[in-house]
């Protein structure tokens, strides 16, 4: 028997400012009573076109698997489909069935910044208690268990949007686990709280401050990091060139092997996810297969 694909509306009720660049969104919903969790959680969410109140769905079929209700989404007339963004589960109150997203603003949707904000972004910046979005996911079929009760040292290092995950992260983490992060954000107002019972030390990488170094800050601190100890596993997300730096970075200079490394690039400099895959994307998708393969 097939699932169906895991689609339903969202509805906001709450939005909250909690740093200058990020916005707090909390949604009720179908689905949220059964809503299956995990930490590092991602799902896709789907954004109204100009004029739409809510975004279109296509019909799903009953014995739909999700590959025919994608085919019927692409088969939307582009200026009705919706746009479809990934994003990370912050939170889930399984008593009052809310679900919450951070976003994290960039571009123009900041005042006095420069730079076209993306679709999701426009909308976050200006979401209000009754607006509609959709979600597809999450899907129990990419929930990857991360090792997080491996014994040594664990690395996390990713920027602003990696956030929302590495604070799920930290919050799974056992209270035995030893753990180190980095983590880049604009400016210290941008410093979020990461809830723990481990011993995590976490060092913020402030843009704003930081001297320029190949690859950007976050690849600076990380390359020039003094760690007690060679990491037993990493978890790198964030900008996709930093992450793919990073990595490399881990894997020749500190010795890690590769299948002790989860990582994703979450945003592309100059590219929206609309974008096809570069050819570094797609090495990367390869590289990461291979990976979970000798893992697995
Ligand atoms: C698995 C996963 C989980 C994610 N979780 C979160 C999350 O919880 N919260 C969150 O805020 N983001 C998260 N992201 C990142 C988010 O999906 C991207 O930032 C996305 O591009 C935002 O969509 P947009 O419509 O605003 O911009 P797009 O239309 O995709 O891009 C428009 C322009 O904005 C630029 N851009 C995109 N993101 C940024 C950025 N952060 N800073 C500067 N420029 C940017 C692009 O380079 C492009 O030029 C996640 C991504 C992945 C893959």
């Amino acid at each position: 028997m097939s699932t169906p694909p895991p689609v339903a509306l969202l509805h906001v009720t709450g939005v909250r400012r909690i740093t200058p660049r990020t916005v707090r969104v909390t949604f009720a919903g179908d689905g949220l009573d059964t809503f299956p969790t995990w930490p590092d959680q991602q799902l896709k969410l789907l954004f109204p076109r100009p004029g739409q109140s809510a975004p279109r769905l296509p019909e799903a079929p009953a014995d739909d698997d999700g590959m025919r209700w994608y085919q019927a989404f692409l088969a939307l007339p582009e200026d009705e489909r919706p746009w479809m963004r990934s994003y990370t589960v912050r939170a889930h109150d399984p008593v009052r069935h809310r679900l919450t997203v951070d976003f994290v603003l960039h571009g123009d949707a900041l005042a006095g910044q420069s730079g076209a904000a993306g679709p999701a972004t426009r909308w976050a910046a200006t979401a209000a208690v009754g607006d509609t979005l959709a979600r597809y996911g999450p899907a129990a079929a990419y929930a990857r268990p991360l090792p997080l009760d491996t014994p040594g040292l664990l690395l996390f290092a990713g920027d602003e949007t990696a956030l929302p995950a590495l604070a799920s992260l930290a919050e799974a983490l056992p209270a035995t686990a030893r753990a180190v992060a980095y983590v880049e954000v604009a400016a210290a107002e941008e410093e979020q709280p990461l809830a723990t019972r481990a011993g995590l030390t976490v060092h913020w990488v402030h843009r704003d401050r930081a001297p320029a170094g190949p690859g950007g800050p976050l690849v600076t601190a990380v390359r020039a990091a003094r760690l007690p100890a060679t990491p037993a596993f990493a978890w790198l997300a964030g900008e996709a060139g930093a992450v793919r730096a990073l990595r490399r970075h881990l894997l020749t200079d500190r010795g890690l092997d590769t299948h002790r490394i989860d990582f994703t690039g979450y945003w592309r400099r100059s590219l929206s996810q609309d974008d096809a895959p570069t050819e570094e994307d797609l090495a990367e998708a390869r590289e990461r297969l291979a990976a979970a393969g000798e893992a697995g």
